[in-house]
């Protein structure tokens, strides 16, 4: 078969690569409004649209354009959700809420689209469509590519590049001369184009557990979900009191000692479902919910790891607690699921620290904390499962 000569683009390592960045940027991002889902997707939708006739990818977007896309895809979410109305997306009086009470003030019915809108009232859509733009521009386009909660972030521009941030102003965003474009990083047209197929829907399940969240007595998704492919949270109370025991009464992460205590499943639930003793540590409902399904800091692996090999004080105890409680242990099939989520990800994906702290992986520290020669479990024999 004949390779086509074209630029068109296709997943490479890179591309990889890429789509664990943007996954850890989920995962460590600061999310207190949908803003940066919403970009995400017209981040997606516009690279692909902007495919050239040889299959080139965009070299930059416009932010104006990227503000218009998010206008769109928020005006049929601003439809009446339930009779109290429009979901909620954050606590503030954010751009959906002022989208439904546009739509709620002109009398729309709910099927109206944004264009037919635009037809019978200009003026009003044309005014709202202009701040949501400046919206845009202004806080999730500078504001995107930083992992880590807002005070302590670390910015890395592996998406685009942009002249401007977010003090800037509504009026200079509407100017003519004002350059709206974001410079694509070398290869992240490519990137884009390649993963929007596997990451768009990736993207909007994040962007649908944040509703689903904030509108807990309206959508009972989460408890759906947890019902499909959770873990059984009620259960893992049964093993609360030996880990904690086993952490001197503190929390596995920062070390604290009173606190709202949860089960936290090391190795994140969401990308290895690992519900055996070695994976579970106790840590403040704080740190649990922050950390999200994000892999740990190598610092905290280093303590963790302690579990796994034989002899230790943490084995031992370990041990007692799974024969005591008939709970299962398999430490050397969740050594393996940690060299196989840590080993493969790129130098410099970020990892979860602290609450909203991150740092960058190191895969020389990775590897050599992760030998299989530091683990002699293998040769162990049977845990009792299965
Ligand atoms: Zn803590």
């Amino acid at each position: 078969m004949a390779r086509q000569p074209s630029s068109r683009p296709q997943a490479t390592d890179g591309s990889l690569a890429f789509a664990e960045k943007l996954l850890s940027l989920l995962d460590t991002g600061s999310f207190t409004t949908s803003y940066k889902y919403a970009l995400l997707i017209a981040l997606f939708d516009a690279t692909v649209e902007g495919t050239a006739a040889d299959g080139a990818a965009p070299r930059s977007l416009h932010g104006r354009d990227l503000g218009r896309r998010v206008f769109e895809l928020y005006w049929r979410q601003a439809r009446p959700y339930s009779e109290a109305g429009p979901l909620r997306q954050s606590r503030q009086r954010d751009l959906v809420v002022k989208i439904g009470d546009l739509r709620r003030g002109l009398g729309l019915a709910e099927h109206v689209s944004l264009d037919a809108a635009r037809a019978t009232h200009p003026l009003a859509v044309g005014r709202l469509e202009r701040e949501l733009v400046a919206t845009v521009v202004r806080y999730p386009i500078p504001l995107l590519q930083r992992f880590g909660a807002s005070g302590t972030s670390v910015e890395d521009r592996f998406i685009y590049d942009v002249r401007w941030d977010d003090g800037i102003s509504a009026g200079r965003i509407h100017r003519d001369d004002f350059d709206d474009r974001l410079h694509l990083v070398d290869g992240a047209g490519q990137h884009l184009i390649a993963i929007a197929g596997l990451a768009r829907p990736v993207v909007e399940r994040e962007w649908l557990r944040h509703v689903a969240r904030r509108n807990p007595d309206h959508v009972d998704e989460l408890r759906l979900e947890a019902f499909l492919f959770g873990s059984e949270r009620v259960s893992l109370h049964a093993v609360r009191e030996p880990l904690l025991a086993l952490q001197n009464g503190t929390c596995f992460y920062c070390g604290g000692e009173r606190g709202t205590w949860e089960v936290d499943h090391f190795l994140p639930w969401a990308r290895w479902p690992d519900d055996r003793l070695d994976n579970l540590v106790v840590a403040h409902a704080r740190c649990n919910n922050d950390k999200r399904a994000a892999l740990a800091a190598i610092g905290h692996v280093e303590r963790w790891w302690q579990r796994l090999l034989p002899g230790t004080r943490d084995d031992q105890q370990l041990q007692e607690a799974s024969t005591r409680l008939a709970w299962p242990r398999r430490p050397d099939r969740t050594a393996g699921g940690a060299r196989g989520l840590y080993l493969h990800q790129p130098a410099g994906t970020m990892l979860w620290a602290a609450p909203g702290q991150v740092e960058p992986l190191d895969p020389d520290r990775l590897r050599d904390l992760l030998q299989p020669a530091s683990l002699a479990a293998e040769q162990r024999g049977s845990y009792g499962e299965e």
